[in-house]
């Protein structure tokens, strides 16, 4: 088995792995958008045979989760390649596509099981269902001419689902011969090495305390798409006693994935339609959307005569509107609930001085989405893995100092899988 990284040898994001067997076929997992793409710019389609003209030597492409820097560059493909993903990550992106236009649809010929193999021609693949922010992501055992590589994904150790890293850990797969790892937190500055990540429970913990010491609105401004961050503030917000207002987006994204996620008609849970959600719908006239959630609507009205009995789970976008309509004022707290390099760019210093203006504190609350060192370095020990390859990291060639059997391949090369 060969492969060829087309993109992260050397940055976190825009994943792009080809793999080639004996007998000439290939497959590919993860078309990813590198993040220092801006939303209108366009990103040449990696260089695999069959991605633009038909090629039948490429027998599909895997998804491992539904982040844009894993799958963003998948319409860039021809339609008639096979795409596999999860069931719910495609559920998740085909609700999220109307209210965010990056956010495409993946049509699936076939969706990821939690360690159940399927074989596309002299490839076996095993997903393994994993702990990541982004909602279905999986890690990949892909087996071909003898040889195992094991694909991490986007992986960590320390949000709700950490019990599927325990159980990665406990129940590895055997004799992998090439380990494929991200390392977000892989830094330049081996400072970040030791760094504690927090855990998701614990920022539950600190949205209760944020609830208690706050009269008014707690407005947590987040992502639609971070499911687990959703359970956190709905938990919270439970056990303060509070109602959780979503938007709709969250609420339609939620309702697309599975049960046991909040969503409308889930107790203490409000819908409140954001005024650029409102236009969409009636310009789509897709009026059935509102329709569905009017039992558990809130108007901001409802809001500002009781701000202490709610608490928000909204994008970032709806601040104005939200202290416009009397719901977030000075006696609330609003909470920064994403990466906070978000922050320095354009929009986050613009929210952050029209909060400063309102007399309005923003603290922020937030744990990574990828695994610390001490969980990667507890992922290879469990592996036990013969060589292990850096992808998904900013110092990629800082992995020898910190693993052992270490090859580091450059974005665009072919290498062979060898046996132990
Ligand atoms: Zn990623
Ligand atoms: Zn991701």
């Amino acid at each position: 088995m060969r492969v060829r990284i087309h993109r992260g040898t050397q940055e976190i994001g825009g994943s792009c792995i080809e793999l080639a067997n004996d007998a000439g076929e290939r497959i590919v997992v993860d078309v990813g958008r590198p993040l220092w793409a801006g939303w209108d710019e366009e990103v040449a389609t990696p260089e695999v045979s069959g991605f633009v003209d038909a090629d039948a030597s490429l027998l599909g492409v895997v998804i491992s989760h539904p982040h844009l820097d894993h799958y963003g560059l998948l319409r860039q493909v021809r339609d008639d390649v096979p795409v596999f993903v999860g069931r719910e990550a495609a559920a998740l992106l085909e609700a999220a596509s109307y209210f965010s236009p990056i956010s495409g649809r993946i049509r699936a010929a076939a969706h990821l099981e939690h360690r159940r193999p399927f074989a596309m021609g002299g490839f076996r693949i095993t997903p393994f269902l994993n702990d990541h922010s982004a909602f279905d992501a999986y890690s990949l055992l892909i087996e071909a001419d003898g040889r195992r590589l094991f694909y991490t994904g986007d992986i960590r150790g320390h949000g709700r689902k950490a019990a599927m890293f325990e159980e990665l850990l406990d129940e590895p797969p055997s004799d992998v011969d090439a380990l494929l790892m991200e390392g977000t937190h892989i830094r330049r500055d081996p400072g970040h090495d030791d760094a504690d990540l927090e855990r998701e429970d614990e920022l539950e913990d600190r949205f209760v305390e944020l609830c208690a010491s706050t009269v008014g609105t707690v407005a947590v401004f987040g992502s639609a798409q971070n499911l687990d961050r959703l359970v956190t503030v709905y938990r919270a917000a439970k056990r303060s006693g509070r109602k959780l207002v979503i938007d709709l987006y969250g609420a339609t994204v939620a309702a697309a994935t599975r049960a046991t996620i909040p969503q409308p008609g889930f107790d203490a849970l409000r819908v409140y339609v954001p005024n650029r959600q409102r236009v969409l719908v009636k310009q789509s006239r897709e009026f059935d959307r509102v329709e569905r959630i009017r039992p558990h609507r809130v108007f901001l009205e409802e809001v500002a005569a009781h701000p202490e009995r709610f608490m928000f789970h909204v994008p970032s976008s709806t601040a104005r509107e939200l202290i416009r309509g009397g719901a977030l004022t000075s006696a609330g707290t609003a909470v920064w609930s994403l990466w906070d390099g978000y922050l320095r760019q354009q929009s986050g210093l613009a929210l952050a001085s029209l909060l400063a203006q309102h007399e309005i504190p923003m603290p922020q609350v937030h744990t990574s989405g990828h695994a610390s060192m001490k969980d990667l370095r507890r992922l290879v020990g469990a592996i036990r893995p013969s060589r292990v390859v850096p992808i998904h990291s900013e110092a990629g060639d800082r992995y020898p100092d910190l693993f052992a059997g270490v090859d580091c391949h450059a974005d665009g090369d072919w290498w062979e899988v060898k046996s132990a």
